[in-house]
């Protein structure tokens, strides 16, 4: 995951880059904001977080000038806390969300989360097969009217398994060894079991059996 943080305040910006390359983001650090539009129009970058008080360029132009150009990616502002017309200054720039300083890195984390989140769904970049698709995210699949049913670990594994292999037939081995961790105690029987829940989940067609070779994921009618 790779995020611009576009901030002038090194007292702010250290301390945050540190915190957030321990949360797993690769963090790129853009001090003014004529530099922070050129790379974050350059490098494709999954979130940007943007400081709107900037030397040179301020944040409020930087995200129009983004904006204008077709870079929708996610953008969160830091704000003061009081300054609620920042805000909406932000907001009608194309922000996608807000925080206001100071603020705790938790918040901000969790804020960058629930924007990649969104931002994938709007994409639809889940994994799409035979009319389903599997929110990574959240362990769910999502069905052609859209309706979210909750997947178990092992039942979100299976489904992957057999979505990633629409129209093959996939024995219980196979199906065994994709879905349990390495020294698991493998009972094929199981498998059977989980089969079972995914046909109570998503209708009993969706999986036929083949007798004596194992099984097939053929997709919801849509
Ligand atoms: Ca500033």
């Amino acid at each position: 995951m790779r995020l611009l943080l576009v901030e002038d305040d090194d007292l702010l910006s250290t301390p945050l880059r540190h915190d957030l390359e321990q949360q797993g983001f690769a963090v790129d650090l853009a001090k003014e904001g004529v530099e922070a539009e050129f790379m974050g129009n350059e490098i494709a970058y999954d979130l940007i977080v943007l400081d709107l008080g900037l030397p040179k360029r301020s944040g409020i132009e930087v995200l129009q000038n983004w904006r204008g150009g077709g870079n929708a990616t996610p953008v969160i502002i830091l704000t003061a806390r009081d300054a609620w017309h920042e805000r909406v200054a932000g907001f009608k720039a194309g922000a996608d969300d807000y925080l206001g300083k100071p603020f705790h890195v938790e918040e901000l984390v969790v804020r960058l989360q629930a924007l990649v989140r969104r931002s994938h769904d709007m994409l639809g970049k889940g994994l799409q097969s035979g009319g389903l698709e599997l929110d990574e995210e959240r362990q769910q699949v999502i069905l052609p009217d859209q309706a979210r049913r909750d997947l178990t670990g092992t039942e979100f594994r299976l489904l992957r398994c057999f979505m990633l292999n629409k129209d093959k037939i996939l024995s219980k081995t196979r199906l065994t060894e994709h879905v349990y961790e390495q020294d698991f105690d493998r009972d094929s029987n199981l498998i059977e079991v989980y089969i079972r829940r995914l046909r109570d989940k998503l209708g009993k067609q969706v999986i036929e059996t083949r007798r004596g070779q194992g099984y097939i994921y053929v997709g919801v009618e849509t």
